[in-house]
């Protein structure tokens, strides 16, 4: 950023709740799906139908506040938010104003700035202020694309509309584009952990727009913001934030000022362009919804859906440095996804080696993960297998080489350690009957050579041990071999 500037950033994120069906109906709420085969009258919003609100809706709404730090309120009330739009039938859309579900969330992420080629420097943490989140639906969608004369017609799909979605708003607390960054990778992390949403941007079920402005460093008061909208991956916005922080500069520096707008991020020019002007800003008119009672929740039932909540990522982290004895490093790398910690904690329990087993997890198999693009959740090797694996290695049966190859055969195949080791025929003969019948082969068809090493010339003994291990295909435990040649000689 140009010096004696500063960028003043608020995030907002709808995130899609992951019910089976609709907030105010029965319909499935499935990504995909026939165009308008999941309506009925409450969604398509027909004369006389009335919401009921799903309770499930509820549930995973309060699992997002309370992984946010977020307080559930005891009384919230849906309103209607008035506005007209094709893909919106009722002509507003049941949301939450001044009442909402949960508000006054204090959350602590971990930060980066980032050097020229996009890799963290220093991590950090920072507090966030959450100032609210709301529940509402979600509205239907108009689509453009992939259809006949699209030039003349819009289309409209009303799958979507009803699905429930959680609206998460901030303070203005970011000044980077990468904490905002920092901030959206955190909160789907925590939403995909509890279970509340499936969080994935491709797909729509998490969407994000940031609030921009600059000033002059030491200024208070706020210029005039900007809205990014369309902002369809977490690098995409915080290009889009970067791009037009260094545009409003430029734009305050020229004296030609910033003006309160709607922007989206155009991915093909990379750069931001105007959406609509605040001269068509909307006047929602907002107030109570009269066919919904306001939501009511007591203590009882927070109770209840935190002892339903698994252990969240950051407490998991400190047992992993506690119990296991991991640096904070892996420990906080294990807990970047949940299918991933989770595998870990079964294979450094069953292996009983914690550290060795940090290692496979983040090297060899988070690389095979890598790769193949699937969660450790989809692996084909179990962590059962993972943990057989590593106290074969640490048996001494194979050598680490050996068992990384043998890694890659399980992870490729799903077959377990045992299998593929006798398969590739990396079995060491460890039974000291078979060994010994080897040793004295090569003692009695070597007579020279043993009167020699007898005779004091000491380097002759690995030339025992080799004949030994060619003797036997490579395949005898060396230290077995060691052991009965010392005997012996
Ligand atoms: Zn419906």
């Amino acid at each position: 950023m140009k010096e004696g500037w500063e960028a003043v950033i608020g995030m907002e994120i709808h995130a899609q709740l992951a019910t089976e069906t609709k907030i105010f109906c029965g319909c499935r709420a499935e990504f995909g799906g026939e165009p308008n085969s999941n309506t009925c009258p409450v969604c398509l919003g027909l004369p006389g139908a009335l919401p009921v609100l799903n309770e499930r809706v509820v549930d995973l709404g309060a699992r997002a506040a309370l992984s946010l730090g977020l307080e559930i309120q005891e009384t919230s009330i849906f309103s209607r938010k008035n506005y007209f739009y094709p893909d919106l039938p009722k002509g507003y859309q049941i949301s939450q104003y001044d009442k909402p579900f949960s508000a006054n969330g204090m959350l602590t992420i971990m930060t980066a700035e980032r050097d020229e080629h996009g890799h963290a420097m220093e991590w950090k943490p920072m507090k966030i202020h959450i100032q609210r989140m709301h529940l509402e639906e979600d509205a239907g969608k108009n689509v453009h694309e992939g259809l006949p004369e699209t030039d003349r017609y819009s289309y409209i799909d009303l799958n979507r509309a009803g699905t429930p979605l959680g609206e998460i708003v901030t303070s203005p607390d970011f000044r980077t584009s990468w904490q905002a960054y920092d901030y959206v990778n955190h909160i789907r992390r925590a939403l995909q952990w509890v279970g509340a949403s499936d969080a994935d941007m491709e797909k729509g079920n998490l969407r994000c727009e940031a609030n921009v402005s600059v000033r002059r460093i030491g200024e208070t008061a706020f210029n005039n913001k900007v809205e990014l909208k369309n902002l369809n991956s977490v690098r995409f916005m915080q290009k889009a934030i970067e791009y037009e922080i260094e545009r409003q500069i430029a734009a305050h520096e020229s004296g030609e000022g910033v003006s309160q707008e709607t922007r989206l991020w155009d991915e093909k020019n990379n750069q931001t362009r105007v959406m609509r002007s605040k001269e068509d800003a909307h006047d929602y008119r907002y107030f109570p919804e009269p066919d919904l009672q306001p939501l009511k929740v007591d203590s009882e039932f927070i109770e209840r859906v935190k002892k339903e909540m698994p252990e969240l990522p950051e407490a998991m982290r400190e047992r992993f440095v506690e119990v296991f004895g991991l640096s904070y490093a892996d420990a906080s790398n294990l807990v970047s996804d949940k299918s991933l910690a989770e595998f870990y904690e079964t294979v450094a329990r069953l292996s009983l080696n914690p550290k060795l087993s940090a290692n496979w997890t983040l090297g060899e198999f988070l690389r095979e993960l890598n790769n193949s693009g699937k969660t450790a959740a989809e692996s084909l090797l179990t962590a059962e297998d993972l943990a057989e694996l590593i106290k074969t290695v640490e048996s001494g049966t194979i050598n680490n080489n050996q068992a990384k190859e043998v890694m890659i055969e399980m992870f490729a195949t799903g077959k377990p350690a045992a299998e593929v080791i006798s398969e590739k025929g990396f079995e060491q003969i460890s039974d000291s009957s078979a060994i010994e019948k080897i040793v004295d082969d090569v003692i009695a068809s070597n007579e020279a050579n043993v009167s020699a090493y007898r005779g004091g010339n000491e380097k002759l003994f690995g030339f025992f041990v080799g004949q030994v291990m060619k003797a036997s295909g490579g395949k005898a435990n060396p230290k077995v071999v060691n052991e009965l040649l010392r005997q012996k000689l």
